[in-house]
């Protein structure tokens, strides 16, 4: 059965992990894998969570099974942390999920069961799984452009022409806030104009909200999808907990669903719940109970507030200085924008060969597209960090 069988593709930024922890010098700088980091480079369990799972321990009576759903509670409260408290929620449904990737899978079978011959419109760049679990669930994919590589910043005419091709019924997938890999974020006017197109061709949206709270604050953050809740009539949404819960391992999201009509919206989440099962049956409770927990006492709720927060100015401080050391070291303002971006992401603009001699004589590890991990930024050494990304410009 397995002779035929050829290596699956490698997942890049994964093999880059492997590399960079067998790499011997010890000033060498991970730039690259997706997670928050604090000062000392380590990636803590938060502390409302650690509070809510030492409660759960304490207080669950019972691990039978929730069902493809999962918790109900945590389902009604990640509404509230997306749409809002002012949303109509009675026309939003929302299921527990294994992760952002669970509920992109879960949105995107829902799309197919819908319309099986939409096309899913994703920004040019986007995180690569994008495509590869929305062809994975069987329907096409498109781009429209998005990022200006010389500037640093969105490309919104193209990208809005671009749409100007989309078929009633395609699908649009957007980024909440903090695009991941490039940064750059539409303004609250920009989300404005995409949700009139939206509406005038009949599109659905269906956004992709990984890092809600590294940006510009929570509900900052998700102004720009409630934007599009105001103006559209239907929308599906793909929700991570991974990164402002920092419960990665423990695989929490959810899918989000708005329709027209409560009914609908009854009957799309049935879809997903169905979609569920055939996938996984059902998802992991442990980490979305913590969650539901930290969200529905007020105290916690503060406290993880604090915590968020306080990871968000650490980026943003980052970025700054970050930004300030190129500036000095190229006698340039080319990186700007890293100042301007926010959440944890930014691309550089550098050559594949450029990121390779940054790693091979620097030790210093980022994405094959120069994506750096802002978070990863080593505090004490913005300028030799610098200095080596002038020197490699050349
Ligand atoms: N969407 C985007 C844009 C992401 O960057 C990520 C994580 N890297 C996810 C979704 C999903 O994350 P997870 O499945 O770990 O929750």
């Amino acid at each position: 059965m397995f002779e035929d069988l050829q290596p699956a593709a490698a997942d890049k930024i994964l093999a880059m992990m492997a590399v960079y922890r067998d790499d011997p010098r010890p000033d060498k700088i991970d730039l690259g894998v997706g997670v928050y980091k604090d000062r000392n480079g380590a990636t803590p369990v938060m502390r409302a969570v650690r509070e809510a799972e030492k409660r759960l321990l304490n207080e669950q009576q019972s691990k039978t099974y929730l069902g493809p759903a999962g918790d109900a509670a945590f389902n009604t409260a990640m509404i509230e942390l997306i749409f809002g408290s002012d949303a109509d929620a009675g026309r939003i449904r929302a299921i527990q999920a294994p992760g952002g990737s669970g509920a992109l899978r879960l949105c995107a079978d829902l799309a197919k069961r819908s319309t099986p011959n939409a096309t899913v419109w994703l920004s040019d760049p986007t995180w690569p799984n994008h495509g590869q679990i929305i062809r994975g669930a069987g329907l096409g994919t498109a781009e429209y452009p998005y990022f200006d590589v010389q500037s640093g910043s969105i490309r919104f005419d193209a990208m809005l022409e671009a749409l100007r091709h989309a078929n009633a019924g395609d699908v649009v997938l957007l980024h909440g806030c903090c695009h991941n890999p490039t940064g750059a974020n539409l303004n609250i006017d920009q989300w404005r104009v995409i949700a009139d197109r939206i509406v005038a061709q009949n599109l659905v949206p269906f956004v992709d909200i990984a890092y809600q709270g590294f940006g510009d604050g929570l509900e900052a953050d998700a102004a720009g999808l409630r934007v599009l809740a105001q103006k559209v009539p239907e929308m599906i949404v793909a929700a991570s907990c991974s990164k402002n819960f920092a419960v990665y391992r423990d695989r929490v999201g959810a899918a989000l669903v708005m329709a027209q009509t409560s009914d609908r919206a009854e009957l799309a989440v049935g879809q997903m719940a169905s979609a569920a099962r055939t996938l996984y049956s059902m998802p992991p409770d442990h980490g979305a109970a913590a969650v539901r927990m930290v969200l529905a006492d007020p105290a916690l709720r503060a406290n993880w507030q604090d915590e968020l927060e306080a990871m968000r100015q650490r980026i943003l401080a980052l970025r700054v200085r970050f930004a300030d050391a190129l500036r000095r070291q190229s006698n340039s303002d080319r990186f700007d924008f890293v100042a301007r971006h926010r959440g944890m992401f930014s691309r550089l603009g550098l050559s594949e060969t450029q990121v390779e001699r940054l790693r091979a004589e620097h030790g210093i590890y980022m994405v094959g597209d120069s994506r750096i991990n802002v978070a990863g930024l080593p505090e004490d050494r913005m300028d030799w960090l610098a200095k080596a990304i002038v020197s490699v410009l050349g």
